[in-house]
């Protein structure tokens, strides 16, 4: 468990393929088919299982789906840089290449 919250968890599939389950829901299984269910979950409080489903702040994702935030402004530019970055080492190849060929 993270961070000690012991009331409201959820179980987080390692597998996001796997369905969830509430463990309240789970109370009513027997032992034997929560411990095959436990062994391919971490343990989620709410408020973290939520977090571990939600896009994180600095990704594409983030800046596509409108997010303006300092973290997600600098995703795209250092893309930017980075793509600048290879684009030149190509060219350079490419320019070598067509002077062995001349
Ligand atoms: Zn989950
Ligand atoms: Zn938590
Ligand atoms: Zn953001």
């Amino acid at each position: 468990m993270v961070c000690g919250v012991t009331d409201g968890l959820e179980f987080h599939h390692k597998n996001p393929a796997d369905k969830e389950f509430v463990v309240a829901k789970m109370l009513s299984w027997c032992w034997e088919r929560i411990v095959l269910e436990l062994d391919k979950c971490e343990l989620r409080c709410g408020a973290h299982h939520h977090d571990e489903h939600s896009i994180r702040h600095g990704t594409h994702q983030m800046y596509r789906s409108g997010c303006r935030c300092e973290a997600c402004i600098e995703e795209p530019r250092r893309w930017n840089r980075e793509y600048k970055r290879v684009r030149r080492l190509t060219d350079l190849g490419y320019g070598r290449r067509r002077e062995g060929a001349g």
